[in-house]
């Protein structure tokens, strides 16, 4: 099926049905998801979320396809996943990993952060700095990036729970991103989900595709950080957010 033939076939199906999700004609719903998200200008890259065009039940599909695709790379790679038992269960791991953990942060929707006031006479107003434990992909090798952000906020009017900045930070995390990306990613969710602009994160992490790969650097550390608001204008705003970094590192070294 040609990409011509395939659009205009859709786009017949649509205007007859009224609706764009029924009776696709495509062999794929893979490729009739990536039709929508082109003709809707929605942006489809490794470190997006793309959950508003899944429905329930499509990310099972979507597995059973996948499977299919890595079989194909796992015969062109020569490997006998007919007899090699180690290799029978390959491809469907794959994509179920792929899906389910290690770009898991593209299909599901963000995290629900319930926000609770902070407008009482005594409202916190100081800085807030968490840190989480990241694991995320680089897109250009699919290689693991591990590492932890420290996350800085100056409250603002409303509060999240305290796990819900690692909810964010890894649901930003579990997609193909760059570190550079995913620091900017996490600041712009923890902005949205408290209300403050005044946001700072810090991330420090070692990247597969150095260690495995290329420079084959074992003990490379590369650091991200974003500044936001106060964090960026005031020295000692900025000052505390590293202090603070340092005081955690000290307690829990990494
Ligand atoms: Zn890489």
């Amino acid at each position: 099926m040609t990409e011509s033939l395939t659009y205009k076939n859709i786009l017949a199906g649509a205007e007859q049905q009224g609706d764009d999700d029924k009776g696709y004609q495509e062999a794929y719903l893979g490729d009739h998801i990536r039709f929508k998200m082109k003709r809707e200008g929605k942006r489809f890259w490794a470190g997006d979320n793309i959950s508003d065009f899944l429905h329930e039940g499509d990310k099972e599909k979507l597995i059973d396809e996948a499977t299919e695709a890595f079989e194909t790379v796992l015969d062109r790679l020569l490997i006998d996943r007919e007899n090699d038992p180690n290799s029978k269960g390959t491809a469907r791991r794959l994509a179920k990993m792929y899906f389910n953990e290690i770009m898991a942060g593209r299909y599901e929707p963000e995290p629900d952060a319930t926000a609770f006031p902070n407008d009482s006479k005594d409202r916190y107003e100081g800085m807030l700095v968490v840190r989480s434990e990241l694991r995320s992909m680089c897109s250009h090798h699919h290689q693991p990036v591990v590492g932890v952000a420290y996350i800085g906020i100056i409250a603002a009017n409303k509060l999240i729970g305290l796990s819900k900045y690692t909810r964010i930070a890894q649901w930003c995390a579990r997609r193909g991103t760059l570190q550079e990306e995913l620091c900017n990613d996490i600041a712009r969710e923890i902005s949205k989900a408290t209300d403050s602009e005044n946001v700072a994160v810090y991330v420090q992490a070692v990247h597969g595709c150095c260690e495995n790969r290329g420079i084959m650097a074992h003990s490379s550390l590369t650091q991200t950080t974003v500044l936001k608001g106060t964090f960026k204008d005031d020295p000692h705003t900025k000052k505390e957010f590293f202090d603070n970094i340092k005081l955690q590192q000290e307690f829990a070294p990494r």
